[in-house]
């Protein structure tokens, strides 16, 4: 029975933004109302018994903040609920999400297919990285149901892929891919980054494990970098866990302080962000000079119905294409005055970034033009400020680019 003091009984049931608040506070006997920061390393234990049976997992207390932290575990109880995952780690950077729950699965010999449309680092780790401990890869083109099917091979044992995908918001067909990957018997990871945790959740349309860059929507303010995995028990317990405790990619109980409090306010921030977004898109398509506009939420996106299907809502992150090329665009971003030029995103500031110099400009012309990323394309992150500043500033960059 849960006493009156925490409030109804089953967190499980409470609502995601009543979740978000309270889920997976743990109060030391002081009674904090805040959740609070356990910077220590260590825990010390009451007697030699007890850190014997700490070691053999009958005593459920902490050992080492490597292992396990009051303030992450808060973090990863919160986020828990937020996904209704099974269970959830938290580690150092978003990167580091990536790496554990891909490295912590796979082994020599074993076959990864990816959709190609993926962050740098994503793409360096299933691609280069996997390589070379023997991982095989076959990148393919997310959109095509019959481009995955045809990757699969008897050793493949993961599908990855972002949805949308950075910078050009390509959508992967969570429920049908899955069902290629299961078929295959090959265990599916999404990065559900660009979609945020509020608007698409993976793991209702069949995937696996969803890994977080926290350092976006969940920090929300650009202050610190995290991540978080979340899957099965059986996945967590018998391949990430270890993988974690034993390499340690941990993420620091000061982030995860910052990280809870972020969880509280994300819905409200990413609901504001997201209506700001969308009538930037609108605005932005309007606009002469403007070739493209790519935004989930408007009703031209060329797979509308994947998003209807798989997201509650259109995100803060637009992508559109000047006329001009990469002139018209450096012109357009050197004419800012409010936005802010920055490769980062899911914050409180607005941030646009020009992908083909910067975020996808190792991958090289090729890559960028299969990918759709010509030198034309600025890929803004929309923050809290005021739709009519954003817009101002906005038009005073295109009219830079007319004259
Ligand atoms: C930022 C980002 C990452 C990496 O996260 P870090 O916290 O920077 O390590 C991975 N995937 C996507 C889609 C991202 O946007």
């Amino acid at each position: 029975m849960a006493s009156k003091k925490n409030g109804p009984a089953d967190p499980q049931q409470w609502a995601r933004e009543t979740q978000l608040v309270h889920g997976g506070t743990l109060r030391s006997q002081f009674g904090e109302t805040s959740e609070a920061m356990f910077l220590t390393q260590g825990f010390v234990y009451d007697s030699p018994e007890q850190a014997e049976a700490r070691f053999k997992n009958e005593d459920p207390g902490f050992q080492y903040s490597r292992f396990g932290n009051p303030t992450v575990a808060m973090f990863e109880e919160r986020v828990r609920l937020l996904e209704g995952a099974e269970d959830a780690r938290a580690t150092a950077s978003g990167m580091a999400a990536v790496n554990g729950a891909v490295m912590s699965y796979l082994k020599a010999g074993d076959h990864i297919v990816s959709g190609r449309a993926l962050f740098g680092a994503c793409r360096y780790i299933v691609e280069t990285l996997s390589q070379r401990y023997g991982i095989g890869c076959t990148l393919v083109d997310g959109r095509d149901l019959d481009a995955w099917k045809k990757a699969v091979r008897p050793n493949t044992k993961m599908f990855f892929f972002e949805t949308p995908s950075n910078p050009t918001l390509e959508l992967v067909d969570i429920a049908a891919v899955s069902k290629i990957a299961h078929d295959a018997g090959a265990l599916v990871v999404v990065d559900n980054v660009f979609a945020t945790p509020l608007f698409q959740r993976p793991l209702q349309h069949g995937a696996d494990i969803v890994v977080y860059s926290a350092t976006k929507h969940i920090d929300g303010q650009g202050r610190c970098l995290g991540g978080a995995v979340l899957g099965s028990k059986d996945y967590v317990t018998n391949h990430l866990q270890e993988f974690l405790r034993q390499t340690g990619p941990t993420m620091s109980p000061f982030n995860a302080w910052v990280m809870l409090k972020g969880l509280e306010t994300m819905p409200v921030r990413v609901k504001a962000q997201t209506a700001t977004a969308a009538r930037l898109a609108d605005h932005l398509a309007a606009q002469k000079g403007v070739t493209r506009v790519f935004y989930c939420g408007r009703a031209d996106h060329p797979q509308a119905g994947i998003a209807k299907k798989q997201m509650t809502g259109g995100g803060q992150m637009i992508a559109f294409e000047v006329e001009g090329g990469k002139a018209a665009a450096f012109k357009l971003q050197n004419a800012l005055n409010l936005i802010k030029l920055s490769n980062n995103l899911g914050d409180a500031k607005s941030l646009i970034t020009h992908p083909a110099t910067t975020t996808h400009y190792r991958i090289g012309p090729e890559a960028r033009a299969e990918l759709g990323i010509g030198d034309g394309l600025l890929r803004l992150s929309v923050g809290l400020e005021a739709f009519e500043d954003l817009a101002a500033d906005l038009d005073a960059g295109l009219a830079a680019v007319r004259r």
